[in-house]
């Protein structure tokens, strides 16, 4: 058995899905589960167009833009696919009742998202059928996977595998055809509809791999693997061949978009081999991500950047012991679900960062921050980026730091705060969030290039 997960762009339009079309046919032999992401931008629309309903503005172009994204590629495709259009007059139902409530709520909007995924996938399976591959769709939730209520972001429970495992046997067990299943959706043990995140499909599929006990997971995208540097902001980044769970784990935490950063860890503890191949040249060798790490030739591996990050800064006002004062920190950061990404201290201070990209991250940081303050004196600045350096050789070079840092003062960079992991693959620090791309390119040009 196998996964294999189209992104976005890979069920984008007709084109794309016929090329995902010959590649599952290829893999028939491996008995491929198929995981799939909503059609390219519409989870962006159904996002935007229930904010818009909520403020009750006209949403009249929205509906008609997300019905014509579809109808087009199930033409172009050939199908008639009722199911599709009456998820497609559901969605629209959804959207006028909020705009009759404007009431829009985290849980509310996962629902709406869900469209995107529940539609693709049925797309996708039609047309597995249409060219003689036996396909079927399903909703993740069917198959279940079950996640606790944390709209927007939620986890899965701790018997999801099993329930997955046991449902998917059934399943190939009682007749031979490729189950086609939603990406990024899941739903509470209340029947609610939850979302794992954005660009979360890539954790579906190794939550799905990992329960299954693939033999591969693969990740069918736009790119052709994992770069050394976002190719978007690095126009000559190269193709990596092999990177570790490690390595790339960091490097999907601190921004490549390639992957979900959550899709490594189910793979990594069953040992399953990830590749990151490009549906739109299939031929190519992709990346390949696995456990054993041979020591890397290269110092610097990869560098990403993420951007729109907060940066906090925490000084004791009490004479706590610095553990003491540590745990009232996370435990305050723990209670209002707030990732921390980076962090420095002292025995009397603390500087972190953490995420600040949407209105619930927003909040609840402020929520956290007022905690904090009967604490601590804290200060807090928005706008910032962490550049991130990651090579498993990094650890054996003397001097690496040096060079990375007088790199950027030669450049008028100015570098807020540094962290390397004990790990010691990964050096990040924090700049202004305009010098984050400039810093890549530098830094590529320096080490990779
Ligand atoms: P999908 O819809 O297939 O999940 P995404 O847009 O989520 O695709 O991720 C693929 C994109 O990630 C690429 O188009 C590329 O621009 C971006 N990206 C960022 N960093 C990297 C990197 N280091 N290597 C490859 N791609 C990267
Ligand atoms: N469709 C979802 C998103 O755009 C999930 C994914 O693409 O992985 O975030
Ligand atoms: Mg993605």
């Amino acid at each position: 058995m196998i996964v294999m997960k189209f992104g976005g762009t890979s069920v984008g339009n007709a084109d794309a899905i016929k090329n995902l079309g010959k590649i599952v046919k290829n893999q028939l032999d491996k008995t491929p589960i198929i995981v799939v992401s909503a059609v390219s931008k519409v989870t962006d629309l159904l996002i935007e167009t229930a904010r818009l309903a909520a403020a009750g503005k006209d949403i009249t172009d929205n509906l008609k833009s997300l019905n014509m994204k579809h109808t087009a590629i199930m033409s172009e495709l050939n199908l008639d696919l009722p199911a599709v259009n009456s998820l497609l007059s559901e969605v629209d139902d959804e959207f006028n009742e909020i705009k009759k409530t404007k009431n829009l709520n985290a849980e509310t909007l996962d629902l709406v998202q869900s469209f995107g995924e529940r539609i693709s996938a049925n797309i996708v399976a039609a047309y597995l059928e249409s060219i003689g591959a036996k396909a079927r769709q399903y909703n993740a939730y069917e198959l279940g996977m079950i996640t606790n209520s944390n709209f927007g972001e939620a986890e899965i429970n701790t018997d999801t595998p099993k329930e997955i495992n046991k449902k998917i046997k059934q399943i190939l067990k009682s007749s031979a055809h490729v189950p086609v299943i939603t990406g990024f959706i899941a739903k509470d043990k209340n029947g609610r509809i939850t979302t794992l995140g954005r660009g979360g499909s890539d954790y579906s599929a190794a939550i799905i791999g990992a329960a299954i006990d693939a033999e591969e997971i693969q990740i069918w995208t736009d790119v052709s693997g994992v770069y050394s540097a976002d190719p978007r902001i690095v126009k000559n980044a190269r193709k990596i061949e092999k990177i570790s769970f490690a390595e790339c784990s960091e490097l999907a935490y601190f921004g490549a978009k390639v992957l979900h950063p959550k899709t490594i860890l189910p793979a990594m503890n069953k040992n399953i081999p990830v590749k990151v191949l490009n549906t739109f040249e299939a031929e190519n060798s992709g990346t390949q991500i696995l456990s054993d790490m041979k020591k890397s030739e290269e110092t610097v591996k990869a560098l990403t950047c993420k951007k729109n990050i907060t940066l906090i800064n925490i000084n004791s006002t009490r004479m706590l012991f610095a553990y003491g004062f540590l745990a009232r920190v996370f435990y305050v950061f723990d209670k209002y679900n707030i990732s921390v990404d980076m962090i420095s201290t002292s025995e009397v201070s603390v500087s972190l960062t953490v995420e600040s990209n949407n209105d619930t991250k927003n909040s609840s940081v402020e929520k956290a921050m007022e905690e904090l303050n009967q604490i601590a004196t804290t200060n807090i600045v928005k706008d910032k980026a962490i550049v991130c350096v990651v090579g498993a050789g990094l650890k054996n070079e003397i001097g690496i730091a040096g060079k990375i840092f007088t790199l950027m003062g030669k450049h008028n960079i100015h570098v807020e705060m540094i962290s390397q992991g004990a790990s010691e693959i990964n050096i990040s620090f924090v700049v202004e969030n305009e010098d984050a791309e400039k810093a890549v390119k530098l830094l590529h040009e320096e080490f990779i290039s």
